[in-house]
């Protein structure tokens, strides 16, 4: 492809991705193919000419579209959302031209000092704790490993990255029962055992109970281990629950124990100033920091923000200095590859400064406000509606509960099966896509308003076909 063959391409694919985004909602938002459907319809080896662009994206329309979930689509209220933006595209189309790896500061200063302007941009949006330094990272999984394996390289004093474990090393990772997977995952691959992360049960809003914390941190020190690092989450993945983060921090303090703090979903909402006392509360107290403004701050994936309290502990853990990456600027500039896993690492500065610019803070804002609004909306029409239960607070943008038909007395375990079948029923029918969690063995439909273009048309959209999907379940049933 030659560049002015790119350049017509180009403009027609500009034209095919607004199309897109503007014709959306006639997408089944969910994708309806079978296992192995798409790997069978494509050619088993790799083409020995190369072929016209034409041909190429025809295949990708007719053939690799129908295999695509619609995340952009207003009525994807499954998961969390993973928003995109205009802007956004805008900025990416742009990183992938510039094609630049941002390693280190001399590989791109403009990268690197964006970087840290988005950075210190955030901070002051979320009201963070102004001394904090971070980066921007691939996934809030990966920053909660550099955590954990900061954590680790403190309590041990660096000696685990040099010598590896010894037999004192006996470390321990708390969360909750509640918490995100990726806790578990990086106490595996730092080589802490998934058996020493301790999980500890939660009240009735799903928040962890700190004295239960304590009362774990002690048994395992009466028995020679070492409490390494407390997961606290601000916005559970299953309800959206708030980890009680200054008692928590406060335990920390007494036991010397790094606090991380992940707020993967609910970091963005710290924009509202109403918010602040509920999400950023003993936010001083923490030694890290996550939140994704890939989920709700319509900043396409992938882009995670990583903040801690000492620069100095993370850079120690992470540094590498072969000759070949050797600079004369050294230590007036952030090498970014010495503040986390990845050496290679992209631009995604780019985008949050355009989204960041298009939208304005307050901008940000009416969007969280109004996804927030949704989701009480949604909520009281549920309960008018009488057969519904909400089983889980309403801290946010995410509405948790089961339908139950108030003249039914049905028990637990058909209450599950019908709610399954109603769910996925709605699923396949191609308009809305739900996902589902368990709280208290219970089977809970989770709906999140967050999607970027979703308004009030989506709420009530969703309720009727709620309605229809109840409807005809309790008359099959
Ligand atoms: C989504 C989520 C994660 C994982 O985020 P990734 O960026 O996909 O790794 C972790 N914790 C919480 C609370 C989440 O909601």
């Amino acid at each position: 492809m030659n560049s002015k063959e790119f350049r017509q391409n180009a403009h027609q694919i500009v034209d095919w991705m607004a199309d897109y985004l503007e014709n959306i909602e006639k997408y089944p938002v969910k994708s309806l193919v079978k296992p192995k459907e798409i790997f069978d319809s494509l050619p088993t080896n790799p083409p020995s000419k190369g072929e016209e662009f034409s041909v190429i994206f025809q295949d990708f329309e007719q053939k690799i579209l129908k295999g695509i979930t619609h995340w952009q689509h207003p009525s994807f209220h499954a998961y969390f959302p993973a928003n995109s933006s205009f802007p956004s595209i805008l900025a990416e189309m742009l990183t992938a031209t510039l094609g630049a790896q941002c390693m280190i500061w001399d590989t791109s200063p403009a990268a690197a000092e964006l970087e840290e302007l988005m950075m210190e941009w955030l901070k002051e949006m979320l009201a963070l704790p102004s001394s904090w330094a971070g980066s921007i990272q691939d996934t809030a999984s990966t920053s909660t490993l550099c955590a954990i394996l900061t954590a680790r390289e403190k309590i041990t004093d660096f000696t685990i990255n040099e010598k590896g474990f010894s037999e004192n090393d006996k470390l321990v990772v708390y969360c909750s029962t509640e918490t995100h997977s990726s806790v578990e995952k990086a106490a595996k691959i730092a080589g802490i055992g998934k058996r020493n992360v301790r999980k500890i049960s939660v009240d009735a809003a799903f928040a962890l109970k700190p004295d239960e914390l304590e009362k774990s941190i002690l048994l395992d020190i009466q028995n020679g281990l070492k409490p390494t690092i407390v997961v606290a989450a601000i916005g559970t993945t299953s309800s959206t629950a708030i980890d009680p983060v200054r008692k928590i921090g406060e335990i920390c303090q007494k036991y010397t124990i790094w606090l991380h703090v992940d707020a993967a979903y609910a970091g963005t909402a710290s924009v509202l100033p109403e918010l602040r006392d509920k999400l950023n509360d003993g936010l001083e107290l923490a030694d890290s920091y996550v939140f994704n403004p890939h989920k709700w701050m319509m900043t396409n994936f992938d882009c995670t923000v990583y903040y801690v309290k000492s620069k100095e502990l993370l850079i120690r853990t992470f540094e590498i200095l072969p000759e070949y990456l050797k600079t004369k600027v050294g230590n007036q500039v952030n090498n970014y590859r010495d503040w986390g896993v990845q050496l290679g690492r992209r631009f995604r500065a780019l985008k949050l400064w355009f989204v960041i610019r298009t939208y304005g803070v307050e901008g940000i804002q009416t969007k969280i406000r109004k996804d927030i609004e949704f989701a009480q909306k949604f909520k009281d029409e549920l309960l008018a509606w009488g057969n519904a239960e909400i089983l889980a607070p309403i801290s946010l943008n995410l509405v948790c509960f089961r339908v139950k038909p108030s003249n039914l007395s049905w028990s637990e375990e058909k209450l599950n099966t019908f709610n399954q079948q109603v769910m996925e029923n709605i699923n396949y029918g191609g308009k809305a896509y739900l996902t589902h969690t368990k709280l208290n063995g219970k089977y809970v439909i989770r709906v999140v308003f967050g999607q970027t273009n979703v308004n009030e048309t989506h709420v009530y959209n969703l309720l009727s076909l709620l309605k229809e999907n109840f409807k005809a379940n309790v008359e099959v049933i």
